[in-house]
């Protein structure tokens, strides 16, 4: 239960006189919800503490990295001792070997690994790579989809852009948005008439495997095998964005669920345990234009760091079936309270799922793209997170996100969710456009 705010207020203040905003990260300033948001010091298992010394229940996960819940004693460990042996060297080190490797032995179409620092890095350097790749200059992309803040495929993004309602950003020239072609989410008509209107200009179609950053919207049954056999037929590649799904919604992530190959492959937050660490890969014959090997230049003096690669595998290697079953009895378990609450207040509303991805949209009609997500409820939603933040929960400050489970979530921590909900849901149903 929420015993003040003082604290988080003051650090707050503060933090705006020297931070933009006060954060390093747009949604974590609770613009779209209102209300202070919450400075955290500490996390353990599937709970933080915020500097006012109030616990929550966590539904964020840092966005996801966090599947083993916080501070989990191997992954810790690992950490310790890899910092202990030198924080980075900028050498090859045996550690990165390992993890590219292990990525590769989950997900099949992913035959070699370069590590970078950020999904953004991981997405920017897989356009460069297909643009070196086919020689061609577009990308189609999808509304509601987001892949990191890269100039080119900021325009109608998920995520915070869609919290913020932005279209695109001051910053991003015209060329670089008119080489991006931004189509509705689980059209394949579009791609088609799209591929057909630039012969021979499209590099490749980026879609996140399953949408999580317009909220939970999974791709409808063909769409990801739809994409893959339009792209090949016109010469493109396909690029999965697996860094929020990655390692998360599966083993092998969403390739796990839908068998469906991507030439190339994003991955960042689970495979990073929680530090910067984020990869791309894909087919060995087009990772091979990469420098050293080709042209198509790519680095990073910190990619590939020694503790980070450390915190990553420990985190892939817990990361067990066990560890699977109990995100997907999770998210399943959430969503039904979600459920309950919602239909126990009068409160229409979609409970959707990518994997074990949940989200909760306000409204009659199930979501299916991002015009979809727009025209939800969404105003709802703040009294909704305010309500739970107020009983312990911390909730993603966003109607556009995914709430995140973790494996450490337990018959405690759900009696939190529990409690709070009710209260929640009538606050969703009082509340006015
Ligand atoms: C989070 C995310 C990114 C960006 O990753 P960062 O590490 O925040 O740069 C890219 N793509 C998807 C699908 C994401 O969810």
């Amino acid at each position: 239960m929420s015993t003040g705010t003082e604290q988080s207020k003051a650090w707050f203040d503060r933090a705006k006189t020297a931070i933009p905003g006060g954060v390093n990260s747009p949604v974590r300033a609770f613009n779209s919800v209102g209300g202070t948001p919450r400075f955290m010091v500490r996390g353990e298992g599937p709970h933080l503490w915020d500097a006012d010394g109030n616990r929550y229940v966590d539904l964020v996960s840092s966005w996801g990295p966090m599947i083993l819940g916080h501070a989990h004693p191997a992954v810790v460990e690992a950490a310790r001792t890899a910092a202990t042996s030198g924080l980075s060297f900028g050498t090859p080190t045996i550690g990165e070997v390992e993890l590219a490797e292990e990525i590769i032995g989950r997900v099949e179409p992913v035959e070699r690994v370069r590590l970078v620092n950020s999904g953004t890095e991981a997405t920017m350097s897989a356009i460069r790579l297909a643009r070196g790749f086919t020689g061609r200059s577009k990308i189609v992309k999808f509304a509601g989809c987001y892949h990191g803040h890269v100039d080119a495929l900021l325009a109608q993004a998920g995520s915070g852009v869609a919290t913020l309602g932005l279209p695109t950003s001051p910053g991003v020239t015209g060329a670089q948005a008119a080489d991006t072609l931004v189509l509705p989410y689980n059209d394949l008509d579009a791609v088609r008439k799209s591929f057909v209107d630039n012969p021979g200009e499209i590099a490749a179609v980026i879609t996140e495997a399953a949408a999580g950053n317009m909220g939970a919207v999974a791709p409808a049954e063909g769409f990801n095998a739809g994409l893959r056999e339009l792209a090949h037929e016109h010469g493109a590649l396909l690029i999965m964005d697996e860094v929020m799904t990655g390692f998360r919604v599966s083993r092998a992530g969403w390739f796990g669920l839908d068998g469906v190959a991507g030439d190339l492959y994003t991955f960042g937050k689970v495979m990073s345990g929680g530090l910067p660490a984020a990869a791309f890969g894909g087919r060995a014959d087009v990772m091979a234009k990469l420098a050293p090997g080709g042209p198509v230049y790519q680095a990073g003096t910190l990619s590939g760091n020694p503790v980070a690669v450390a915190t990553g595998l420990a985190t892939l290697r817990a990361a067990d079936h066990a560890v699977y079953a109990a995100l997907d009895a999770n998210a399943k378990r959430l969503g039904n309270l979600f459920h309950a609450a919602l239909s126990e207040a009068g409160v229409a509303h979609n409970v959707q799922y990518a994997g074990n991805l949940v989200s909760v949209f306000f409204g009659e009609t199930p979501v299916h793209d991002y015009a979809g997500a727009q025209a939800s409820e969404t105003w709802r939603f703040p009294a909704f997170f305010h309500a739970l933040l107020d009983g312990g929960v911390y909730a993603p400050p966003s109607a556009y996100e995914a709430w995140f489970v973790n494996a450490a979530m337990d018959d405690e921590a759900f009696s939190v969710i529990e409690a709070a909900l009710p209260a929640a849901a009538r606050a969703a149903a009082g509340a006015v456009q």
